[in-house]
């Protein structure tokens, strides 16, 4: 099996390699700086240590709050103190919140320095890290700001999963069933083999995630299939106050597109049932619990009509197959309300 995957966006080239142990080594006589989930670097601290040497880190805490532009401010200070330029490599570890934040914060100091990605979590290593989208957000609004900035390196080091804990393996194997069903690939039945994680599940999802972005790096066209679910999700995360997990929210979100699907004649029952499968062999939820008597009518419609990805009316992805995928604008909101809150039972969260 070939040790690295190479594609290429924004005109720059990414290569994604694996590693088993924590001995890796960087271009040396290059300046570099380390941006670090605080967390990861606790756990990890003395094979972290070994792969640092003396260079200056930045201990970040991954919460979604200091995703932030105080923070990259922050971090912009610790760049200045630590005299980096564009040929400084900044080098961020940690799981999708880290590798966002410090992608576009490598991107906009002095419009854009050297970047390689080493990311900590099973959603970080299938997605946040490949594809080239860095992110803030701002106001309350999820990833409003940011930029298109691939980095050179992505760097996967499976071994960092053993201390993954399982909610968060959950949001993973959710964006990895969901790329399954996007296109025509083996992935799908080798997510049925058996539930264990490994390389071959990574690397079999990072070659369509990344084939996907080659393909449409700037979300014009074909990467708008992995938007799957996500519609549905943004709209249950909101609601629930963000207390529903992003995989939850996902994982409900592909159950109702793949209900819509159905109940429209665009797909079999038996394509209806081979993606429910697949959903329940990992655990995820059927339904979920929600007060949505907090949550008033017209919000929802705000919410579904704001989304970013519908700047021309409502779009969701739909199923027209197995494993093939399109955009749908032609689907009335209280009719993708009905299906959606089929999915809710009446309650707190
Ligand atoms: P995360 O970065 O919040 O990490 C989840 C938790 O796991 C954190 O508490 C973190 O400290 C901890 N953690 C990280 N690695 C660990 C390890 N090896 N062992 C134990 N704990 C560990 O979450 P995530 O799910 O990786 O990323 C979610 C973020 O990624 C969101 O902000 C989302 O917007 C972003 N994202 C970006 C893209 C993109 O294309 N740029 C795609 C998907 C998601
Ligand atoms: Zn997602």
């Amino acid at each position: 099996m070939k040790k690295t995957i190479n594609y290429k966006s924004q005109k720059k080239e990414t290569e994604i390699s694996y590693f088993r142990n924590f001995k890796l080594s960087f271009e040396e006589n290059i300046p570099k700086v380390f941006i670090i989930d605080k967390l990861v670097y606790k756990l990890y601290r003395d094979k972290i240590r070994e792969i640092i040497s003396n260079d200056p880190v930045f201990l970040f805490e991954a919460e979604e709050e200091n995703k932030n532009l105080f923070k990259i401010q922050t971090i912009y200070n610790f760049f200045r103190e630590n005299k980096v330029n564009r040929s400084t490599m900044i080098i961020g570890i940690g799981g999708g919140i880290t590798t966002d934040i410090t992608a576009f914060a490598a991107s906009t100091y002095m419009r854009g320095c050297r970047l390689i990605l080493i990311p900590t979590t099973f959603l970080g290593m299938i997605d946040a890290a490949v594809g080239g989208k860095t992110a803030v957000n701002f106001r309350g609004i999820k990833n409003n700001i940011g930029t298109f900035y691939p980095a050179e390196k992505v760097i996967i080091i499976p071994e960092f999963l053993q201390t993954l804990p399982e909610k968060e393996m959950k949001n993973g194997w959710t964006e990895c069933i969901k790329i399954s069903l996007i296109k025509k690939s083996g992935l799908y039945d080798l997510l049925k083999t058996d539930k264990k994680i490994n390389i071959d599940k990574i690397r079999s999802t990072l070659i369509l995630k990344a084939g996907i972005c080659e393909n449409d790096p700037e979300d014009r066209g074909e990467r708008r299939l992995l938007n799957l679910g996500h519609t549905f999700a943004h709209v249950l995360e909101t609601a629930s106050n963000y207390k529903i997990s992003h995989g939850n929210a996902v994982a409900i979100g592909i159950r109702t597109a793949a209900k819509l699907s159905f109940k429209m004649g665009l797909i079999s029952r038996c394509d209806f049932i081979k993606i429910n499968d697949i959903l329940n062999k990992y655990n995820l939820p059927k339904n979920l619990t929600l007060d949505l008597n907090s949550f008033n009518q017209q919000k929802i419609s705000h919410i579904f009509l704001y989304d970013k990805k519908n700047s021309e009316g409502i779009n969701v992805v739909l199923f027209s197959g197995f494993q093939e995928t399109f955009i749908c604008s032609e689907i009335r909101l209280e009719y993708i309300k009905k299906i959606l809150f089929s999915f809710i039972k009446k309650g707190s969260t």
